[in-house]
């Protein structure tokens, strides 16, 4: 298998006035060419600092990457100057976001916005651009591109709206797309819409997908593998069915607890669970979901579980994975 991005032991943290949030606290995964990453947590578990790491989108100060790396086909972007970066983004990994407005440019039309991709990453003339903007445009179901392409965003509706952002993203034909939660704005049906749209697109164009979201029944239609993600830390990793039918992290079996035998609809949301994170200021130092963990043991307030392999591509890190730990089953609505 190919690996496309390696992101190994990531630290991410943040200055505050109260002291370093760290944010990001020993990330590791990888991504292969075409596949499908899922990066579930609550909001606030470091999927979006995590993501937006890879694009070198923290503002530093306050921000900063504490230790790690990123490797891009073996670069570590953790280590790119911003003119290294520039030319990566949006040519090499491009990002979509919830609130389309907040990557479109409202002063510029939907066309102008595209061609300047192109003119900039592919070297296109401007006419070419025009042309790939219109075919950019009709792939993701605008209908009458030509004269769409002369409209300004706030001219589209929420739905089309995000469907011209995955057209300027994928234009330049990146390797990796990154989308941070890119449905959660919309309603039901037009989800299903744009969630068909990227899975369509990513068969025609091979871009691997990194999906931030906390929506499992979007991570069911369309992900394959997960990385369940806890107060800055990735708790479990692995394929979707190794995710859905064999989850072994008790805060995987909360996030899970919502969708009774599996017949997920996409409107279904994290059930809340009981409790907040901890403070990552000063993280605690044993599992960081210790406090909300029915099973929690004595140990778990004190050290840190380690990862165990479940499978080659299945790991979790727990306690009750220890020979020594009682023998606990998830609770039945979880799997099914
Ligand atoms: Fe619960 Fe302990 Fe596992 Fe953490 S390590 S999830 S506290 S059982
Ligand atoms: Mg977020």
């Amino acid at each position: 298998m190919s690996k496309l991005l390696e992101v190994r032991d990531l630290h991410v943290s943040f200055k505050t006035y109260n002291g370093e949030v760290k944010a990001v606290r020993g990330v590791t995964f990888d991504l292969e060419k075409g596949e499908t990453l899922a990066i579930v947590g609550e909001s606030g578990c470091g999927k979006s600092v995590t993501s937006q790491t890879i694009m070198r989108l923290i503002p530093n100060p306050p921000g900063f990457i504490k230790e790690g790396e990123i490797l891009f086909e073996g670069d570590d972007l953790a280590k790119a100057t911003e003119k290294q970066m520039e030319k990566i983004r949006g040519k090499e990994i491009a990002m979509i976001f919830q609130d389309p407005m907040t990557s479109l440019n409202p002063t510029m039309t939907v066309g102008a916005q595209i061609i300047e991709g192109l003119v900039r990453h592919q070297k296109m003339s401007k006419a070419e651009a025009r042309n790939k903007a219109i075919e950019m445009l009709r792939l993701v179901g605008i209908p009458s591109p030509e004269s769409r392409l002369a409209q300004y965003p706030h001219q589209f509706s929420g739905g089309m709206r995000q469907r011209a952002m995955i057209a300027i993203a994928l234009a330049c034909q990146p390797k990796i797309l990154i989308a941070d939660e890119p449905t959660t704005a919309l309603d039901v049906t037009i989800q299903a819409q744009i969630i068909d749209l990227m899975k369509e697109l990513q068969k025609k164009t091979g871009t691997a997908i990194i999906l931030i979201t906390h929506d499992l029944g979007v991570v069911a239609d369309i992900a394959d593998r997960v990385v369940v993600m806890y107060a800055g830390i990735v708790i479990e990793t692995g394929k979707l069915d190794e995710i859905f039918y064999n989850p072994r992290h008790p805060y995987t079996w909360g996030l899970l607890g919502s969708m009774p035998r599996l017949d997920l609809r996409s409107d279904q949301k994290l059930l809340p669970i009981p409790g907040s994170p901890p403070d990552l200021i000063s993280p605690p130092k044993g599992c960081p979901f210790a406090a909300r963990c029915k099973y929690a043991m004595k140990i778990c307030k004190e050290q840190m579980p380690e990862r165990t392999d479940i499978s080659s591509t299945h790991q979790v890190a727990c306690w009750l994975e220890h020979p020594m730990a009682p023998d606990v089953k998830p609770p039945v609505a979880a799997v099914g």
